[in-house]
């Protein structure tokens, strides 16, 4: 017997007819006498509609309400799944976040999950009855619904496998695992049997949502054996494992995009000591997260350009932060920029190989695409380009990095 958490994405539980094959799926599990919690997102599409709702009644939202909103597309769909479950013959409960509760900090919007109360969910998952556990929402310091960022879903079923020790992790979605590249960007990617922590983690965090960067995180810290697959098939998936279990590695194991980027310049901001702390310091308290960031050194000695980017989503708040400190940075002004893509490379392999980046470079020049900024890590080169060459990019990194399907 087995201990087993069973997370099914958006598109898995997208109408009734796959929340009843779902339930098949959990049903399975049962019969194998497993014990199983099973953690569904929102039906596809559902969160977007939610999210477009409270922004098209205020911009500048007040986070706390929009969690109130956003969270709703889980509770609906644990609902549903216990019914279908029941339907056939099951004993399953569905669960609110608050109700467990999924503790989290209160960081409304992007929330992370600091720990999850068990007694009570333990004890029933002793007595054979399903949980039926909403992904992406947890229950905030102010004892107020927050949300775990956008895909969330993943680290909600991560983090109660963790709590639960359970011995697998499965997570179901639309495609049959983690491939070379986004397999909707080009028919030559490749599915990856297995995939260490840590190129995971790069490839979540610079844009490859099949799985979201928190729950990688998770996984590796709590050692959670986490596996990607279809909820169409019963093909294997892909195992997301230690370097070790890995016995051929690659130079580069993966090419990401991401398209949720926004580049902002500020023009003609002073050159002097404490103004990048000036300028990224009211971003961070407003819980924006810069990514890149290019400073060049004046040329007359008092003022330069200062461009970053940020995520698309949160590119309207730090537009407002930076106006009203504008008397404070004294630029002269803000450029904002949405049609911006963010392409990178990642391998464990560049530990110890040069030329990973000039290869990089050397492609995309080949093409005519213009690199605006770049970015690396030890295990990871990123550059930002201009939108209309993504999949451009991607193709011919995927073919230059000889990661292509024969
Ligand atoms: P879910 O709703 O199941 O959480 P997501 O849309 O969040 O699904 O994540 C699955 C999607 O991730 C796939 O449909 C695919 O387009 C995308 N994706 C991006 N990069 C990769 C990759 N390297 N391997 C597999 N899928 C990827
Ligand atoms: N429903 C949430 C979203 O769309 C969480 C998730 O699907 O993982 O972002
Ligand atoms: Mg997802």
């Amino acid at each position: 017997m087995a201990r087993i958490v069973q997370k099914f994405g958006g598109t898995s539980v997208a109408n009734v007819e796959r929340i009843r094959a779902v339930a098949l799926r959990v049903k399975a599990e049962v019969d194998a006498g497993n014990q199983v919690a099973v953690v569904p997102s929102a039906m596809a599409g559902e969160t977007n509609r939610l999210v477009e709702l409270v922004t098209s009644v205020s911009k500048l939202y007040d986070a706390r309400e929009y969690d109130t909103i956003v969270s709703t597309g889980e509770q609906v769909t644990v609902g549903l799944l216990a019914l279908a479950l029941q339907d056939i013959g099951i004993q399953a409960r569905s669960w609110l976040g608050w109700q467990i509760p999924i503790h989290t900090n209160g960081v409304h919007g992007k929330a992370r999950i600091e720990s999850i109360d068990i007694e009570e969910i333990e004890k029933r998952l002793e007595r054979g009855e399903v949980l039926v556990v909403p992904g992406f929402q947890g229950l905030g310091p102010d004892n107020r619904i927050t949300t775990l960022g956008r895909g969330g879903s993943d680290t909600s079923a991560v983090a109660l496998a963790a709590a639960l020790k359970a011995d697998r992790c499965d997570i179901y979605t639309d495609v049959d695992g983690v491939y070379t590249t986004d397999p909707r960007i080009t028919p030559k990617a490749r599915k990856l049997d297995k995939i260490t922590y840590e190129e995971m983690l790069e490839m979540a965090s610079v844009g490859a949502k099949v799985l979201q960067t928190r729950s990688v995180e998770l996984a590796m810290k709590h050692g959670v054996r986490v596996q990607v697959l279809s909820s169409y098939t019963d093909e294997p998936g892909t195992l997301v494992v230690d370097e070790d279990e890995i016995v051929e590695q690659e130079l580069v194991s993966g090419i990401a995009y991401s398209r949720d980027e926004a580049k902002i310049t500020l023009v003609s901001v002073p050159d002097q000591p404490g103004i990048a702390a000036a300028i990224f310091g009211p971003l961070a308290d407003n819980g924006i997260n810069v990514d890149m960031i290019v400073q060049n050194i004046s040329h007359d000695n008092n003022a330069t350009d200062l461009t970053f980017t940020l995520p698309m989503a949160d590119l309207e708040r730090a537009i407002a932060t930076l106006e009203g400190k504008r008397g404070e940075l004294n630029f002269a002004d803000i450029r904002a920029d949405k049609n911006v893509a963010k392409i990178s490379v990642i391998g464990v392999g560049m530990r110890s190989h040069a030329g990973v980046a000039q290869r990089m470079f050397t492609t995309l020049a080949e093409k005519g695409i213009n690199i605006q900024v770049i970015s690396t890590s030890e295990i990871k080169v990123s550059v930002l380009i201009a939108e209309e060459y993504t999949e451009l990019a991607v193709r011919a990194l995927h073919t230059a990095y000889g990661l292509d399907a024969d």
